[in-house]
């Protein structure tokens, strides 16, 4: 290797070196990636990356893992898809509109069976042939597959190229060593040595925030703890005051009234609700009456009094069993709902 050494997750120049088995690898104080100096060369004619790990219950782990997530009708790209098992599982759970995959090895046979399309080129080069069109996939997929390449970080670019802006990226690798009992992995056709850290660290460098992480994923007796991540592209947050008020609970209510003008308005309401569906604020301190929240006036629970068939919300966490007694007791027949914040974010 020619010039100084870059850390693939985090660009660290010049990580410390250790020797495992006479072969030089990187141990980056940084992240704590790992990945080898010295490469033995692999043959990759009848190996299929991702090949390995077909118990049906971790097959079934990793699909359930994706499906609980994503929507049906999809448009998956599987990079390394080998046989298509992972494929067959996630079709058991969602319906995809198309299922592709990337295989170099004869596995391509079998995958070509149960995928819409199988490719046998690198991503990069389909996605500059055009063969595959920029930001199509609402789901790309990487298992067991990024621990072998010269490049990982290369493949990443290239996934995030392939997927759509709101889509997802799943990937999975050994964790650190792959076996909570082992201090390292000593496999040759392995090239890098993800953690969370670094596995992590690497998306972000490509605008992916993980999104959901498990450790101790079963792959097989050798890689009983593999990492697995589902990633989506960072978007800078954007309040959204319809989240709550279009929840079903108040859905043909016309306005509420909100019980509880403390912080929470700030923290939620102002955040996440419609406003102009807020009728008036109740607080039982008389130093908030004739104050304004939100633009909508602060009053005493006595103005209960005045109407009938009213749909509270209780905008309290810690305070909501007394207000609900309170209610109870004082204008049960005043009150024709009532609904607690915390069921709006169900
Ligand atoms: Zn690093």
């Amino acid at each position: 290797m020619n010039g100084r050494i870059v850390c693939a997750a985090c660009e660290a120049v010049d990580p410390e070196i250790v020797v495992i088995g006479g072969l030089r690898r990187t141990s980056c104080p940084s992240c704590h990636h790992s990945q080898r100096v010295d490469i033995e060369p692999f043959d990759y004619t009848n190996f299929a990356m991702g090949g390995t790990g077909l118990a049906p219950e971790r097959l079934a782990a990793q699909a359930d893992f994706i499906a609980t997530r994503l929507q049906d009708g999809a448009r998956a790209l599987e990079i390394g898809c080998a046989a298509g098992d992972l494929a067959q599982a996630l079709h058991q759970r969602r319906h995809f509109a198309t299922y592709d995959g990337v295989e170099f090895s004869p596995a391509r046979e079998s995958a070509a069976t149960r995928l819409n399309n199988v490719f046998n080129a690198p991503l990069e080069t389909l996605l500059a042939s055009g063969a595959i069109a920029a930001a199509s996939y609402d789901l790309v997929l990487s298992s067991h597959c990024l621990e072998h390449l010269d490049d990982p970080s290369a493949m990443i670019a290239a996934m995030r190229l392939a997927l759509k802006p709101e889509g997802l990226l799943f990937a999975e690798t050994p964790n650190r060593s792959g076996h909570s009992r082992l201090p390292f992995d000593d496999n040759r056709s392995h090239i890098h040595f993800f953690g969370v850290s670094s596995l992590t660290r690497l998306l972000a460098r490509h605008g992916f925030e993980v999104i959901a992480a498990e450790t101790g994923a079963r792959l097989d007796a050798r890689y009983s703890d593999s990492l697995r991540t589902l990633a989506k592209i960072h978007a800078a947050p954007a309040p959204d005051a319809m989240l709550l008020s279009n929840h079903p609970l108040v859905t043909g209510v016309d306005r509420v009234v909100v019980w509880g003008a403390g912080r929470m308005v700030e923290e939620m309401l102002e955040h996440y609700f419609d406003s102009s569906r807020i009728d008036f604020f109740i607080d039982k301190d008389a130093r908030k009456h004739g104050t304004l929240r939100l633009g909508r006036p602060v009053r005493g629970p006595e103005e209960l009094q005045k109407g009938s068939n009213w749909t509270l919300l209780v905008n309290s966490l810690e305070m909501e069993a007394p207000i609900r007694a309170d209610i109870d007791k004082n204008f049960s027949g005043r009150v024709g709902r009532v609904i607690g914040i915390g069921e709006l974010l169900q």
